[in-house]
């Protein structure tokens, strides 16, 4: 976090008079002269209320207000499951080049070979990466994939006259994505129970096998970071009573290269590119969620996909069983390009050092934060792991986003906290490959020295941000992204309680849980 003494940010500035700009001699006719032909309604009875402010002061208003983001490029940022590592500055570079960034989506198909052939050879990577031979670019987000997955599953099971398969299985640990996926695409879900260890509950499980059961989504490694050494078994039975398997692929990082869920029985996955593949991503977007299925599944897919022949690419549209579309024309390619970089740049080995590097740094992580918080699933983990400050809530009366909430004071970006569900007073803790071990100690040593600090003291941090809490979901459901001139903000009562200004605590402290993204 920016250090200035910022506990008070003047977020208006107007002064009567105060001028950025000069304008040259108006040539623009004396209203008498144009009201014959411009009608008294479309006449500005006054000059509209701008801001006036002088050049510098705009400036530093604007510059300020940019450092009080917090980002993968100014803060340590170990947001359980999100993935938030360094963004290769080199891809956006690459992907301003005019022959990608001007390209419009209606052009000829003779027009656009490069981008379709590195679509295409996208769609293959994801395809050796996955185990997977088919492959959708189409789906926005982890969550679209998800829909997409079980929207082409739905579609299977009617083709095999199996509608009673009516049940889509989730366990209590997965992202809060999963059952709304299955909801939304009309499947009833149900909770499997996880063990104490952290993994999928066999015997929970297997008393709800059977002929309604249509998929079982898995994560895995799953949201406590833990690897699911049963996962062999798990799709087995699953299989065994001709239900598919669903891979949440949001944790893909821990295992690029080193295993594949096609090789350990998953029949379907989404990709997060702007997670695993470095798409820059933060405030709900722009997010790429591929997927990749079996060839049995592959007829299912949205159209178009994109195919060779011979050395020529082109979008297949001709696939009468598909699910159709899922997003406008091809997906957001411009995270898919991002993502190609970056695997072209790693290559399979260098893929294979990301996700040994990111478990190493969680282990590390891990074994430091354990000497500070309670870490209820025994290592060791993979790519993130989950502390729980329970004992911390019981003992001094401390929770979890205060240790959240006083970080921001340390400079570094909240763990994501209370996700999973499972786990009480969750703090999730993801620290990527990108961190280096200086970083990491800097993160146990800040915590280290929070939870010994004055509970008053955490219960009333951020202590060093222009607002301290907010109602955080309110100013998800309706933030304030314009500026009003100050005699209209009261009019619009929807915005007077501003998250950008208001220095008010909450009227709903309410921990919110799991950021999405
Ligand atoms: C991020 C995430 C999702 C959802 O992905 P989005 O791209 O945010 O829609 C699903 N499952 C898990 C485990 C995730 O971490």
């Amino acid at each position: 976090m920016n250090n200035v003494a910022a506990t008070e940010l003047i977020f208006e500035l107007s002064q009567p008079g105060r001028r950025c700009h000069r304008l040259p001699e108006c040539d623009v006719p004396p209203v008498e002269e144009t009201a014959q032909w411009l009608p008294t309604c479309y006449r500005a009875a006054a000059p509209p209320p701008l801001p006036e402010v002088g050049e510098v002061d705009l400036i530093r208003h604007y510059v300020n207000l940019s450092t009080r983001n917090m980002s993968i490029d100014t803060h340590f940022y170990p947001l359980g499951s999100c993935t938030m590592k360094y963004n290769p500055k080199r891809h956006e570079r690459w992907a301003a080049l005019s022959g990608f960034a001007a390209l419009h989506p209606l052009q000829d198909e003779q027009t656009v070979q490069g981008i379709l052939q590195l679509l295409y050879e996208l769609q293959e990577f994801l395809a050796e990466i996955s185990g997977l031979p088919a492959v959708s670019l189409q789906p926005a987000a982890g969550a679209q994939g998800e829909l997409t997955a079980l929207l082409v599953a739905a579609a299977y099971f009617r083709d095999q006259a199996q509608p009673q398969r009516r049940k889509v299985l989730v366990p209590d640990s997965a992202h809060g994505t999963n059952p709304a996926s299955a909801a939304l695409a009309g499947f009833e879900t149900v909770t499997i129970k996880s063990t104490p260890q952290g993994l999928v509950d066999l015997n929970d499980l297997r008393s709800h096998l059977g002929p309604d059961v249509a998929v079982f989504m898995i994560t895995n490694p799953n949201t406590l970071g833990l690897f699911e050494t049963q996962i062999r078994t798990i799709t087995d039975w699953l299989h065994e009573v001709g239900a598919l398997v669903y891979l949440d692929g949001a944790n893909m990082n821990a295992i690029l290269g080193i295993t594949r869920p096609g090789d350990f029985g998953a029949d379907m996955q989404h990709y997060n590119v702007h997670k695993t593949f470095t798409g820059p991503h933060g405030g709900g977007g722009p997010g790429s969620g591929p997927v990749a299925v079996r060839d049995f599944l592959a007829p299912y897919l949205p159209v178009p996909i994109v195919v060779r022949e011979g050395d020529r690419y082109r979008l297949d549209f001709d696939r009468p069983k598909s699910i159709g579309r899922v997003h406008t024309f091809y997906g957001n390619v411009g995270i898919l390009l991002r993502g190609y970089c970056y695997i072209r740049t790693l290559g399979p080995e260098g893929l294979r050092q990301v996700s040994q590097q990111a478990v190493l740094n969680a282990n590390y992580l891990r074994r430091r934060v354990a000497q500070i918080l309670e870490v209820p699933h025994p290592g060791p983990c993979m790519h993130e792991f989950v502390a729980s400050a329970r004992r911390l809530l019981r003992d001094r009366k401390v929770r979890a986003m205060d240790l959240a909430k006083r970080l921001l004071d340390f400079g570094i970006h909240a763990p994501t906290v209370y996700f999973p569900l499972v786990v009480p007073e969750a703090l999730m803790i993801e620290p990527t490959e990108t961190e280096s071990k200086a970083t990491l100690d800097a993160f146990a040593d800040a915590l280290g020295r929070i939870v010994a600090e004055d509970p008053e003291h955490l219960r009333t941090a951020p202590h060093t941000t222009p607002i301290s809490r907010p109602d955080e979901v309110k100013a998800v459901k309706e933030p304030i992204l314009r500026w009003h001139p100050p005699s209209a903000t009261a009019a619009a009562s929807s915005i007077a309680d501003a998250p950008v200004v208001t220095t008010a605590p909450s009227s709903n402290p309410e921990p919110h849980a799991h950021p999405a993204g």
